[in-house]
């Protein structure tokens, strides 16, 4: 198939820090399985962390960096796939601001993704641009015309509200836009360590895709796991235990995997026993994506030769959409109607 018939894909994560288990599982698998049909971008969405990181530019700065490692070490290839830095692209910013107009007040409001992480951000960390990133989001979705979007669950409400613009947009100027289908990955939401809720690198609870053997160990021995089971004999419970989610995602070997949770259940192994093994697994899965990434830490020219090769391409389609747009609007082509 020629590249410009294949279908597209726009993806992507905030360079808030380094990237976890929950966007291999969520994300990242299914990124790399895409890469060959589809014509992918995978954007580092800069100006959308800063919503609620506008006073850690460092960290951001430096997480453009980390995310683009991470991607090269999971096996992501600069040359079939567009790493794109949202910044260096400002038609998302032109995009989010035009379709902010078309945009009723309530789809945001009402955004339950939006309501919850709203709710757990401080006053003073509460922006409008914050409020408005799901805008941006359709906006980066819509720029290269998407017509697949893989993600974790908790985008699925930002993508619903995508192809409900996507038709506002065509209905209200002429088609322009795919209506764009979300893919959500094998796991929709891992549970981070700490089994409060998600992993998300704004929570601390995670397993990063860099962490070395030894930080692995570490914190899958100071899981959460059913606090009711204070000794290895008392039965335990499987279902909401997020090491017994983390065998089921990372853990290979499935037998052993029954085996425990049989056991657990029954009060016949210790959760020790339980964690070696997880941590195994998870060490098992990790080595070869570090020792990728520290080949390309001895190459940081590639890495940015990756970025704006990536840039480059993103920049292309983002021009020819815009022009679609304001041509389709009747933005700034006010000359030609003069003439
Ligand atoms: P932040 O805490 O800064 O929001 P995050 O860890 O939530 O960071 P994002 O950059 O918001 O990461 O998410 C990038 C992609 O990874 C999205 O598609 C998201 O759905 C997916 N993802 C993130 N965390 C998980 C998780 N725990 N389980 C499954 N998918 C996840
Ligand atoms: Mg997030």
């Amino acid at each position: 198939m020629a590249a410009d018939s294949k279908k597209r894909i726009l993806t992507g994560v905030r360079p808030t820090g380094a990237l976890h288990l929950g966007h291999y599982v969520g994300a990242l698998h299914n990124w790399l399985e895409l890469q060959d049909q589809y014509d992918c971008y995978f954007l580092i969405a800069d100006y959308q962390a800063l919503g609620d990181h506008f006073h850690e530019i460092d960290l951001i700065r430096d997480s453009v960096l980390q995310v683009t490692l991470d991607w090269l070490a999971v096996g992501l290839d600069p040359e079939k796939s567009a790493f794109v830095v949202q910044s260096y692209v400002p038609e998302h910013a032109e995009l989010t601001m035009l379709l902010s107009f078309i945009t009723p007040l309530g789809m945001l409001e009402r955004n339950p993704t939006l309501k919850a992480e709203i709710g757990e951000l401080p006053v003073e960390r509460r922006t409008v641009g914050f409020f408005n990133y799901p805008m941006s989001q359709v906006a980066d979705i819509l720029l290269p015309r998407a017509h697949l979007v893989p993600v974790g669950d908790d985008q699925a409400p930002h993508i619903e509200m995508t192809r409900e613009i996507a038709r506002r947009f065509n209905r209200m100027f002429g088609e322009v836009f795919p209506e764009p289908e979300t893919l959500i990955g094998r796991v929709p939401r891992l549970s981070g360590t700490d089994g409060q809720g998600k992993m998300s690198k704004s929570k601390g609870n995670v397993i990063l895709l860099s962490d070395d053997e030894a930080t692995v160990n570490k914190k899958v021995r100071g899981m959460f796991t059913d606090p009711n089971r204070v000794r290895a004999d008392i039965p335990g419970r499987v279902e909401g235990n997020p090491v017994f989610e983390y065998h089921d995602a990372f853990n290979p070997d499935t037998a052993q995997v029954d085996d425990f949770k049989e056991r657990y259940r029954k009060g016949t192994v210790g959760d020790v026993e339980v964690k070696v093994a997880l941590a195994k697994a998870l060490n098992d899965h990790l080595e070869p994506i570090r020792e990728r990434r520290a080949r390309y830490e001895q190459q940081m020219d590639l890495v940015e030769e990756a970025i704006m090769a990536g840039v480059r391409k993103g920049r292309e389609i983002a021009e020819e959409t815009m022009t679609m747009v304001r041509d389709a609007m009747r933005i700034s082509t006010y000359t030609k109607s003069w003439n």
